[in-house]
């Protein structure tokens, strides 16, 4: 047999390398310099955005890089949602930190696998620093452990599955969900449907999910949450976990934590705390007094890509007890021994979570931290909370619109009422549905809805540390403008 000769064709020089990665990094920088004058909005359809951004096959020989780059400035600039600029309030959408940007790079360039320790060595020890660090702010006990996972509806899969399996009170690893009595878990109205969906896929099916009433500020009742507890003992249902949401994605609404932390400890349940959302704000001091009984918490769901910003995805979950944690994850494939000076101390991330192979997403938090330090990431969410205020105080003052919450946190809820429609909620909602498109359309800002009890809603999330109150103003005029127009083409009755 002939030796086979080398074959380097995938193996860039430094030079090739840098020269390639400059001209991305270039298109990024200048991604970055002509954001504020960019539209908000994509104005093409996915048809069209198919034709121009796919209107070649996938290639058997190399593409030049000019070429490349005219293809990435199309996704950049013509086809892409410019979801950093400061007019984005959509969703929940942060616009990625800047020094987080070559951080995932870097990440990516060096390709550490964090499933386990010899794969990534200093990238694990970095992950469990960050982990340990949130956990802390967070006030969970400093032995706590976590995982950094794609996104608050994995962290939140992740706290159901070791809840069931701590609690459930049989092998449900070994036995599945049918060996034992069916399950409750109990949960805001206004609760993050991911929640649902973690209950179908561990078996314990949506109709487990109980949602529970809340009060005038959104917020759960713990009276009405007892109740649905005693219901589902006397009717044979083990309760399972109580979830607190600590911001809804709606509104931003923080259910009475302690209060949910002591309904669940009198009735042996878990206590988990979706703040994927709220979370980084619970870590500012002067907001944290909104989020007392979070430390009681089993569980935490927290997303850095959503308040801090962090480029998606920088989602964690955290365990107040490792032992459980690790318990419902574990696994222990042959090809995995390590010798035993190693493995004494040692941190085998794919016994962790339901990934295996699981990338360094840590590495953009926390350069994203070293780069700006926590205290300007504080300001900001201070800020942020601060804008909120002024938009619905602009929203209050304002004769043709009305507040349909008030902002617990950086999300406010507001609709059109022109004055000769005052009581028609019906002809409302369908205004309002058509004035978010229309602002949406013009492309100066781009907020969202929500249905805020059963009225149509427009929602501003300001999350982004590009808005300012010059975004949130434009917003008021964006509505009240369209609204007028909208309303003035009303057919006569
Ligand atoms: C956004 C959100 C989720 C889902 O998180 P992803 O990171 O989008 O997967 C879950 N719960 C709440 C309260 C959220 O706001």
């Amino acid at each position: 047999m002939q030796r086979p000769e080398p074959l380097s064709d995938l193996d860039w020089s430094s030079e090739r390398a840098t020269e390639f990665a400059q001209a991305t990094v270039e298109l990024w920088t200048e991604y970055l310099g002509r954001l504020p004058d960019l539209p908000v909005v994509h104005p093409h359809t996915p048809a069209e955005t198919r034709a121009a951004v796919l209107g070649r096959g996938v290639p058997d020989k190399p593409v030049s890089d000019d070429e490349i780059l005219t293809h990435l400035r199309d996704v950049v600039f013509d086809h892409g949602a410019q979801t950093g600029h400061g007019g984005f309030m959509a969703f929940i959408t942060g616009a990625g930190t800047v020094p987080g940007a070559p951080a995932s790079l870097l990440a990516a360039g060096i390709n550490q696998n964090l499933g386990g320790w010899p794969l990534g060595p200093a990238a694990t020890e970095i992950e469990n620093h960050v982990l340990a660090w949130f956990a802390g702010r967070l006030g969970l006990p400093a032995q706590a452990s976590g995982a950094f996972v794609t996104g608050g509806a994995t962290a939140n899969l992740m706290a159901l599955t070791v809840a069931r399996d701590t609690l459930a009170g049989w092998d449900v690893r070994r036995d599945g969900i049918a060996a034992g009595p069916p399950l409750a878990v109990y949960i805001s109205d206004d609760a993050h449907e991911t929640v649902d969906r973690a209950a179908d896929l561990l078996g314990l099916g949506t109709a487990a999910v109980r949602r529970v009433a809340t009060d005038e500020r959104f917020r759960v009742r713990p009276d009405v949450l007892e109740e649905a507890i005693r219901r589902d003992l006397a009717a044979g249902v083990k309760p399972l976990c109580v979830v607190g949401t600590a911001g809804t994605t709606e509104l931003g609404a923080i259910d009475p934590l302690a209060a949910l932390a002591d309904v669940a400890e009198r009735y042996g349940c878990w206590f988990h705390v979706d703040a994927a959302y709220g979370g980084p704000a619970a870590m500012v001091n002067e907001l944290r007094p909104l989020f007392a009984g979070i430390e009681r918490a089993d569980s935490v769901t927290c997303d850095p890509h959503k308040w801090m910003n962090i480029p998606i995805s920088a989602s964690l979950v955290l365990f107040r007890d490792p032992a459980r944690h690790l318990a419902a994850f574990t696994l222990q494939p042959d090809y995995t021994k390590l010798d035993a000076e190693v493995a004494s101390d040692i941190v085998l991330r794919y016994q962790w979570t339901p990934q295996f192979t699981r990338p360094f997403d840590a590495l953009p938090v926390w350069v994203s931290l070293l780069a700006h330090g926590w205290d300007v990431f504080a300001r900001r969410i201070r800020h942020d909370v601060d804008l909120a205020r002024w938009l619905h105080h602009l929203v209050t003052a304002h004769d043709e619109l009305e507040p349909l919450a008030d902002p617990e946190l950086s999300i406010v809820c507001f609709r059109y009422v022109p004055p000769s429609a005052l009581d028609d909620d019906a002809y409302l909602d369908d205004l309002n549905e058509r004035i978010l498109y229309a602002v949406q359309r013009a492309g100066h800002v781009y907020p969202s809805n929500a249905v805020v009890a059963g009225r149509y809603a427009m929602r501003a999330c300001l999350i982004s540390y590009r808005t300012e109150a010059e975004h949130v103003e434009t917003l008021v005029d964006e509505v009240v403008r369209h609204g007028r127009s909208l309303h003035a083409a009303r057919p006569a009755p």
